[in-house]
């Protein structure tokens, strides 16, 4: 029997494991074999890491804006040389086709470099007064930033959530998802000798010890989390018993894809498919995952949705073939089961799918088909709560005011898209609907510099723009009378 070894973390530049050596067995969930082992830290390793980022917090705010880019150029070289390698960790684990994977990796380095090449926007301001005084503000950095990433894309959030905090001068604590720590950890063997010591700690572990540890730390003052919006009101209240902290939160959404009776018919179809992502089995956040299809389109547009889920092929996630993989764990896998009886017990038509494949290369995994309903009702749990698996809900409305009210009847507020040929219609919507991320005529995509959040219960504070720079620091106003 082999034995496996526990992939150290990184904490000031050195590799470490659980000081009283707990662990955790990573499951490949495609194939429920264990492929490696991560170290289950606990509170005192995240004192210890803090301690390192503290110290080194210390020499990496007296960098250069131009060293901190030149630092993470590098490292973005680093990530980039080892890209392959990154990448198969993550097919291994978390059970997404490789061919979905690689633009993780390269999405990962690309905004590693953005943050890098716009450090120098970060700046303060001057604000004209009294003749012989000066008002100016400098945006300084929070020191110790805490960042607690989920399972579903772990090598690109792993890689680009560490991107804006360090480039505002912080260093890190981050957090991978248990399910998902490999390309993490292997993130911080390679920051070594490549990023100051103690400037990105990986810690691993669960998220009641581990993660809660981070979220406590009474010298964490800010803290960004990418998760579900139960776990993120948790961090909320946690956070807010210690002391005073900045918390952005990125979290869930049941998002709305609204079809409008002059929209393209074959462009809304392939839309409906790809907003879904059915290649991330439903796994992501942005997914739109509520179907709003006008009543004169709706028979022939579900005949062609149907169709068009046939043709996607289920297959284990090494293979380059494969367009579906695995769900990432037992615990989701009920989820989404369980999802599919409610949906037939609350009324809903199956439309596709519904099913898990079991034979052959799909015996040890969790393949789900892609599943549709038809005729969901909007106030029911399928239409309202989040599933994050294969599961799209469909259903009619009859006019513009109709489709708003059903968009924004739910608590969650990420994404919304709507197909339409009319300006009006497409821009009223844009308006109305609660979201933080519209798209018109289009889904799913993002676009480097544009700025990623949800609005009410899908979180607080933007991604991926020149904001998420902004939030890594504070600003200090300083009031000069130079009479
Ligand atoms: P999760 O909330 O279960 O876990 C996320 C992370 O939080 C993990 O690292 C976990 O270990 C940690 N954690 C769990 N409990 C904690 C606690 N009490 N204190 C501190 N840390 C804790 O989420 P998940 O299942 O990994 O990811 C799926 C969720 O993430 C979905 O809801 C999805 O919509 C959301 N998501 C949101 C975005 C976005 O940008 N808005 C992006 C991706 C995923």
């Amino acid at each position: 029997m082999t034995t496996i070894e526990t992939t150290p973390m990184t904490i000031g530049g050195r590799a470490y494991l659980a000081a009283d050596g707990a662990t955790i067995d990573t499951i490949n969930p495609a194939t429920s074999e264990v492929i490696g082992r991560l170290p289950a830290a606990s509170k005192v390793d995240v004192d210890h890491a803090v301690e390192a980022a503290s110290r080194a917090f210390e020499t990496w705010r007296r960098y250069t804006p131009q060293a901190r880019a030149a630092a993470l150029n590098a490292y973005a070289d680093v990530i980039a040389a080892h890209a392959d390698e990154l990448v198969d960790l993550d097919v291994a684990e978390n059970g997404t086709p490789i061919r979905e994977m690689r633009r993780d990796g390269q999405k990962a380095v690309n905004q590693l470099r953005y943050y890098a090449n716009i450090i120098l926007e970060a700046r303060g301001q001057t604000i004209s007064g009294e003749f012989d005084r000066l008002n100016y503000t400098i945006q300084q950095p929070y020191g110790v930033v805490g960042r607690i990433i989920p399972f579903n894309h772990p090598l690109m959030f792993a890689a680009s959530k560490i991107a804006a905090p360090l480039a505002a001068g912080n260093t890190i604590l981050l957090k991978p998802s248990e399910n998902t720590s490999l390309s993490a950890l292997r993130l911080g063997e390679l920051s070594r000798g490549v990023l100051p010591d103690g400037v990105l700690n990986v810690i691993t572990g669960y998220g009641a010890d581990a993660g809660d540890a981070i979220v406590r730390h009474p010298a964490i003052r800010r803290l960004a989390f990418i998760g579900s919006a139960a776990t993120g009101r948790a961090i909320q209240a946690a956070a807010a018993s210690v002391n005073v902290k900045n918390v952005s939160l990125e979290l869930g959404g049941k998002n709305p894809l609204v079809i409008f009776p002059d929209a393209d018919l074959d462009n809304a179809v392939r839309a409906s498919i790809r907003g879904m992502n059915f290649t991330w089995q439903g796994q992501s956040c942005g997914s739109t995952s509520r179907l709003l299809i006008h009543r004169d389109l709706y028979a022939p547009f579900l005949d062609r949705l149907a169709a068009g889920l046939e043709g996607l092929t289920s297959g284990l996630p090494a293979l380059e073939e494969s367009q579906i993989g695995s769900i990432i764990s037992p615990e989701q896998f009920e989820k989404v089961k369980g999802y599919i009886a409610l949906g037939k017990d609350e009324g809903g038509r199956l439309l596709s799918g519904g099913n898990v494949l079991t034979d052959g290369d799909f015996a040890a995994g969790m393949f789900v088909r892609p599943t549709v309903f038809a005729d969901v009702n909007p106030g029911s749990r399928l239409a309202r709560e989040e599933i994050f698996g294969p599961v799209l809900a469909a259903m009619p409305f009859d006019s513009y005011d109709d489709a708003i009210t059903i968009a924004n009847s739910v608590g969650y507020g990420l994404t919304a898209s709507v197909f339409t040929q009319d300006l009006g219609t497409a821009h009223s919507f844009a308006r109305d609907v609660e979201a933080g991320y519209v798209w018109v005529n289009e889904v799913s995509r993002h676009v480097e510099g544009t700025a990623f959040g949800g609005v009410k219960d899908s979180g607080i504070g933007r991604d991926e723009g020149i904001e998420e720079l902004y939030s890594y620091s504070q600003s200090k106003n300083v009031h000069v009378n130079f009479s």
